[in-house]
């Protein structure tokens, strides 16, 4: 039992990380009834900004009991570097990025924030120092500034701009008749997903958090605005720890570390020229995304359906 004030303070902190698990207001009230996945410590670290790295340590997890989704993986993600996470689908790379953000803890092992276990710290201050956007990312029926400000309430409108600018979303906001004053209807499902995604970017950006963990998110993008989107996040490295997934082989030519996820195990990982060089399972899907087959006589170019 609390007394009301802490249960308000507690109330205000703990929304913050249900607007980054991707959770709608509409699912909030239902969600806060129930005693959340992950326990808070007792006497709970606080954690400041990411200065030395993030790991996964002998991680073994698994949805249910009986399952084992990601197995014994060990990682290191040096602060202010860039890593990415690849792989088939249902390999484990979304189960991976989610643990960083303790949304799960791990069954067996530890996620580690500058050798702090997640579980020792609190909640709040991992939301402020980490930010994730989650493949199904919605917007609230509220204005595009409100947004991109939920969770930076203290941002200037410049910051605000700068954000979505490095996003890639300022020109297409500031076109609107509205600009960043256009309501948002039905969750942004007005917007394409492209632009629900950047503007979801953007929102993450302007906490500047020191951890960004970012799913797939230029999934629903044309490779130009892809390719600018990736250039402007790279300029992120050395201030902002990035760890990216992505199907889009394209996108992680410049990462200092590619895990490649193979059935919930680390199958390979190094950065882009190391892994062709190696000529496993990265080099099959790279050839595969870049149209050659490799026949008798010699490479040839194919039609890439993916
Ligand atoms: P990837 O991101 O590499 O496609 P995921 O991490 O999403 O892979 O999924 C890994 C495995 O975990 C898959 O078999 C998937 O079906 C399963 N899975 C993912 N999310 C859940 C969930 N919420 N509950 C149960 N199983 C899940
Ligand atoms: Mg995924």
């Amino acid at each position: 039992f609390m007394a009301t004030g802490q249960a308000a303070s507690n109330l205000t902190m703990f929304i913050p990380s249900l607007i980054d698990s991707g959770i709608s207001f509409r699912r909030i009230g239902e969600v806060l009834s129930h005693s959340p996945d992950v326990p808070e410590a007792d006497s709970p670290a606080e954690l400041t900004p990411l200065a030395d790295g993030i790991r996964l340590r002998d991680v073994t997890f698994g949805y249910t009991e009986d399952s084992d989704q990601l197995r014994e993986i060990s990682l290191d993600i040096p602060a202010g570097s860039y890593a990415a996470f690849v792989g088939p689908s249902g390999s484990g790379k979304s189960t991976a990025l989610q643990l960083l953000a303790r949304f799960y803890d791990p069954r067996e092992g530890a996620v580690t924030f500058d050798g702090l276990d997640l579980r020792e710290v609190s909640e709040a201050s991992l939301r402020m120092h980490s930010a994730i956007v989650t493949q199904d990312s919605f917007l609230f029926n509220t204005t595009i500034r409100d947004n991109l400000l939920f969770g930076s309430v203290d941002a200037e409108e410049s910051d605000m701009i700068e954000a979505a600018r490095l996003a890639m979303i300022h020109d297409s906001i500031a076109g609107w008749p509205e600009g960043y004053d256009t309501p948002v209807h039905n969750e942004g499902a007005s917007l394409s997903g492209g632009q629900r995604q950047r503007i979801s970017i953007a929102r993450a950006l302007l906490k500047r958090p020191s951890l960004l963990l970012l799913d797939e998110v230029t999934s629903a993008l044309d490779p130009a605005t892809e390719a600018d989107l990736n250039r402007s996040l790279l300029q992120l490295r050395g201030n902002r720890t990035l760890v990216s997934v992505t199907h889009r082989l394209a996108s992680v030519v410049h990462a200092d570390r590619i895990f490649v996820f193979r059935d919930g195990r680390i199958a390979e990982s190094g950065p882009h020229e190391e892994l062709l060089r190696q000529g496993g399972l990265y080099r099959e899907m790279w050839d595969k995304q870049h149209g050659f087959a490799l026949s008798q006589d010699g490479l040839h170019a194919s039609v890439d359906e993916g």
